[in-house]
């Protein structure tokens, strides 16, 4: 199942619709999710079934999910939820502030 989500936070940071899973069905090829980049500290989409993720912005492979402790203070509260991708929609490490205050929150499906 696909959705649509937007991360915000309170410093200003806000990115556009974000499409996650792989289109109408979950068991797709392709699979978006947020990633952060620890050496650009940039969020970005990868493609969750590459072997390397590496960072669009500058290229680094020292990158982590957003389902990862070190980009996530924890997954109480999720705004995406499919399998072992989840998204908080409370506490997620924002790539501008580097607080962890950053907010997934869903906006619809997509097909
Ligand atoms: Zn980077
Ligand atoms: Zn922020």
């Amino acid at each position: 199942m696909g959705c649509k989500v937007v991360a915000d936070c309170e410093c200003g940071f806000k990115t556009p619709k974000i499409k996650l899973g792989g289109g109408m069905y979950c068991h797709t090829t392709v699979n978006n999710f947020p990633n952060y980049c620890k050496n650009c500290k940039s969020l970005f989409m990868a493609n969750m079934y590459d072997e390397i993720i590496v960072c669009i912005n500058c290229k680094s492979s020292d990158t982590v999910p957003y389902n990862n402790t070190f980009a996530v203070k924890n997954l109480d509260e999720t705004s995406f939820n499919w399998e072992d991708l989840k998204l908080s929609s409370e506490n997620s490490l924002c790539p501008q502030c580097d607080q962890f205050s950053l907010k997934f929150k869903n906006v619809g499906m997509w097909d």
